[in-house]
Order: structure tokens, then C-alpha cells, then sequence
């Protein structure tokens, strides 16, 4: 680990205010530098997961080593940034203002790690919902990132501005839709669509994980035998879902296909020793995944 300083923060869900102003974690990958940023934390209750089980829950979260009261559950929102060469990748974006109490630090810890958004040359976003591309835009409207060209998995532009995805939401769904299109709308002009594993900078590759949206990408970091992958969406509550692969959420675009995925992904993960981490994995979430007495338990390196 480089520069690993997020002491102190894990389990805070106050006002980003009161919060420690620590919330940067970075790992090398071989000559390759990842940092990952805290955007905060969000809570989540058993209705978001269809096959939810008390039981199983219990025994999931325990197995992960996640306090879980039974009602709700933390889920963390991260992002990264990836140095490789004379690229600057940045992998998500955190939630946008007024997302949640405990969220919204995403430009706070981008600062912290240094990186000023004009040095930015790559947006690579896992997908467009709200909570990964909240700091795209400032509250005017206008572009962060003025150099970076935004790169998402084919099919997500096309889903997230779709009249019959827009017609078949719910009024909730609709207001996320709605903030998605905002934050990408500066960059409509500066876009593009990958398809298949597609290298994007000096061992860097969008690597398609279709189900949680249909462009729903995982971002892969290598250089010689160092290797990362952050899967994107693959999970939200690392509580339940990595004990359960089976267990979808509501906001998967496509549950049987995002189940698929996840479950053969974490097979692969776990055969190959891929370090891993996530979007919704516990900051700074750089681990690797192991077969369980119940389906599988990340080892966190941190
Ligand atoms: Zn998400």
C-alpha cells in the first residue's frame, strides 16, 4: 500500500462535515498507481435485495466480518484514479449533492490525492447511475473535467437516455435517470462506446460485465504479472452478496443477467487470485476473493 490514510473513517455516516478529511487509499500495480477515493457511505434495507433471507442474511454479513443490525446495512460509495504514463484515469465519479447524509466527498478526496480535475485525460465510467457520476458537473451544470474524453460500455448511453426505459421508471427512478443525463450531458460531445475488453491507456481495459446496466463495464489495471480489477457494480452489499452471488438488486437492469455475471466473475476471481475492488466495496476495498462455507468472503489487504 502508498500512502494508505483512511484511518478513522470507516463506519462514519454523519454530515461529510464532521467527517476526517482523510479519505484517500492508493496501491501500486506494478509501475501503475491507483488511488481510491471515499465518497462516503450509504445504507441499505432488505427490500433492495429480491431473494433476501433473514437468515441467510445474518449469517452472510457475519461471514464478512459487517455489523448488521438486521434492518440496515452500509454500503460504501468509492471511486478511483488511475496514473498510468502520461494518462489520468479517473474510474467513477462518486454521488452527486444531496444523495445521501454520510456522501458527497468524492471532489474533497480527489484534491486530497492530489489530482486536479484538468490533468484528468480518461473518464471510465463502470456505468451512468447516479451514484458514479455525481462529480461530473458542477452545480451549474458545466463540466468538471475539461480534457477527459468519457468512456462507458456500449448500450449505457443508449439505455440512460432511452424515452422507454424513462416511460417504464417510477417517479424515483426517473429523478436518478434525470440526474445521470445532467452530470453526462457536457460531455455528449466527447464520448465514447467500448465493446469486448478494450484497452483505453498503458494497461488499463474496460472489460465488459453486462446485467447491473447493459454497458455495465469493470475496469482492469496490469502491468507485468501485477494485476487489478474494479468490478464496477458486481456488488452493493458486500455484507450479503459476496457470501450470496445469487442475490441481485432491485437496480439491476437485467437481475438474471447481472446474477450470471457475478457468479461466474467470482469464480474466475477466486481461481485466478485477481485482486479485486469496487464501487460499493468497504473503502478502500482493495482485497482478494476466497471460496467460504458460504459462497465466498473478500480478504481485504488493508
Ligand atoms: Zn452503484
Amino acid at each position: 500500500m502508498l500512502a494508505f490514510a483512511g484511518g478513522g473513517c470507516f463506519g462514519a455516516t454523519g454530515n461529510r462535515e464532521d467527517r476526517a478529511v482523510s479519505d484517500v487509499a492508493g496501491i501500486g500495480i506494478g509501475g501503475i498507481e491507483v488511488i481510491a477515493l471515499k465518497d462516503g457511505q450509504m445504507q441499505a434495507q432488505p427490500p433492495l435485495f429480491p431473494d433476501y433471507d433473514a437468515e441467510k442474511a445474518v449469517r452472510a454479513a457475519a461471514q464478512a466480518g459487517i455489523a448488521y443490525d438486521g434492518k440496515t446495512v452500509d454500503i460504501s460509495i468509492n471511486a478511483f484514479v488511475v496514473r498510468s504514463g502520461d494518462a489520468v484515469v479517473l474510474v467513477d465519479a462518486g454521488s452527486p449533492p444531496g444523495f445521501g447524509e454520510g456522501t458527497g466527498a468524492f471532489g474533497q478526496a480527489l484534491a486530497q490525492a492530489g489530482v486536479a480535475p484538468g490533468e484528468v485525460t480518461h473518464l471510465a465510467m463502470t456505468h451512468l447511475h447516479i451514484d458514479h457520476v455525481g462529480g461530473l458537473t458542477d452545480g451549474a451544470g458545466r463540466a468538471v473535467f475539461d480534457n477527459a474524453e468519457l468512456i462507458s460500455g456500449e448500450g449505457d448511453w443508449r439505455h440512460f437516455h432511452s424515452d422507454e426505459v424513462y416511460a417504464a421508471a417510477n417517479s424515483r427512478a426517473r429523478q436518478s435517470i434525470d440526474v445521470s443525463r445532467r452530470a453526462v450531458a457536457p460531455y455528449a460531445n466527447r464520448r465514447r462506446e467500448v465493446s469486448g475488453e478494450t484497452g483505453i491507456a498503458p494497461g488499463v481495459s474496460m472489460v465488459p460485465l453486462p446485467g447491473h446496466t447493459p454497458g455495465h463495464c469493470g475496469v482492469l489495471i496490469e502491468d507485468g504479472d501485477a494485476q487489478l480489477l474494479i468490478w464496477g457494480d458486481t456488488i452493493h452489499a458486500e455484507a450479503f452478496q459476496v457470501a450470496e452471488p445469487g442475490w441481485s438488486v432491485l437496480f439491476d437492469a437485467d437481475q438474471a443477467q447481472a446474477r450470471a455475471t457475478r457468479v461466474r466473475l467470482f469464480d474466475r476471481v477466486a481461481t485466478d487470485g485477481l485482486m479485486v475492488t469496487g464501487p460499493h466495496v468497504r473503502f478502500p476495498g482493495f482485497s482478494r476473493l476466497e471460496r467460504a462455507k458460504t459462497g465466498y468472503r473478500l480478504l481485504h489487504l488493508d
